[in-house]
């Protein structure tokens, strides 16, 4: 097991869409073990293949909810099914988003409050979960990734304008660039 550098905006692994998994060998097991100690390392909710620079449908996630029950699993190849995105103006409190692979930044951005993900596990069986608020977030998220679609991608005024000064004055936005969970703390 090991800890793997995660790829900051910029880099092609994040921008280019990901291919579905074809067979569930050894090298799938582990890059999502490798996957879920760098998330926990990093820390984070939710991890995305492209984000350690392998070009793979598969994400993961474990996230607390306010009840202390831990959500977690695997998806290989999901699919996602999103309720309508709801109106009205983004409260910078409760819908700010953040990501691994532009770290210490956070925007608000709207996103579906229902999902359902559709998905294989890592023993090659079929699953379905159904998820709400902020897991609901988590979901979006971390597929918006397996299409090489950042949070950034998708932030509206004036938020965007943010994002862009933020990465410019970190100079990120070119290929190349990574951080190491447990020796970079440049998140949590
Ligand atoms: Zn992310």
């Amino acid at each position: 097991m090991a800890v793997r550098p995660i790829r900051i905006t910029g880099d092609p692994a994040l921008h280019t869409p990901a291919s579905p998994v074809s067979a569930i060998d050894d090298a799938v097991l582990e890059l999502v073990r490798d996957m879920e100690e760098t998330m926990a390392a990093a820390p984070g909710v939710g991890l995305a293949a492209p984000q350690v620079g392998v070009g793979l449908r598969i994400f993961i996630w474990s996230w607390i909810d306010d009840d202390g029950v831990r959500h977690r699993g695997t998806a290989i190849n999901p699919q996602l099914l999103m309720a309508p995105l709801p109106l009205g103006d983004l409260d910078d409190d409760e819908e700010s988003e953040g990501c691994l692979s532009i770290p210490g930044e956070r925007f608000a951005l709207r996103r579906s409050p229902e999902a359902l993900l559709t998905a294989t596990d890592l023993d090659g069986n079929g699953f379905e979960a159904r998820a709400t608020g902020w897991l609901a977030r988590i979901f979006q998220h971390e597929f918006d990734h397996l299409d090489g679609v950042l949070y950034a991608d998708r932030l509206i005024h004036p938020h965007d304008k943010g994002m862009a000064k933020a990465i410019r004055k970190k100079s990120w936005g070119s290929p190349g660039q990574s951080w190491l969970p447990g020796v970079d703390h440049l998140e949590g």
